[in-house]
């Protein structure tokens, strides 16, 4: 989708699926930073639900017109196992086969995936790789479903992937972060912006 987006799906509540995915080479709960905290359905609960963190930002930002629902008791799927591994992935920039392979994970996990507004996939920094090139935090669909969390589960980088889904684009209102975790890559018309 191109162009300015329509009032559907920037306006009215936006269901989120939280898909958390590990690999053969790279087994476990994804981790947050490339620290020692696991990204668990409390982590993302508490920065996507709690107060200031990414859910108010997004009803600030638009004012009112827009909520984001995410229940980390239902809205969050085990830690699903990829087929290929996470270095093939990384160095093929793969975003795109990878997301499909982790909807059809959750689909197979009992989650109606196609019934969410937004679809993140988690998994743990790919960035060490070998060869990798998902140097990004995160990673959207500029009006889009999709979205990629690269081991920053964090208010910055999920508040700013969710803005370009809805159409938000880089500028002095939607500033990125000096921040050098935070390479953002988009997929929008089969560029990187
Ligand atoms: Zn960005």
């Amino acid at each position: 989708m191109t162009g300015r987006p329509s009032q559907s799906w920037t306006h009215g509540n936006k269901s989120l699926l939280v898909i958390l995915v590990d690999f053969s080479d790279l087994t476990g709960a994804p981790i947050n930073k490339n620290g020692t905290v696991e990204i668990t359905p409390s982590l993302l609960d508490s920065v996507i639900n709690d107060s200031g963190e990414v859910r108010n930002f997004l009803q600030n930002s638009s004012f009112g017109k827009t909520d984001l629902v995410f229940d980390s008791s239902s809205d969050v799927t085990g830690v699903l196992r990829m087929p290929n591994t996470a270095e093939s992935y990384a160095a093929a920039d793969a975003t795109t086969l990878l997301h499909t392979h982790a909807r059809a994970a959750a689909l197979s996990a009992g989650f109606d995936v196609e019934d969410y507004d937004r679809v993140a996939v988690v998994f743990s920094n790919l960035s060490g790789l070998s060869g990798s090139k998902f140097t990004f935090g995160g990673r959207a669909n500029v009006i889009g479903s999709n979205l990629w969390i690269n081991g920053y589960f964090d208010f910055r980088v999920v508040g700013h992937e969710l803005g370009h889904t809805y159409g938000l684009r880089h500028s002095n209102y939607w500033q990125v972060s000096g921040s050098l975790q935070h390479q953002c890559g988009h997929g929008y018309s089969g560029r990187r912006l």
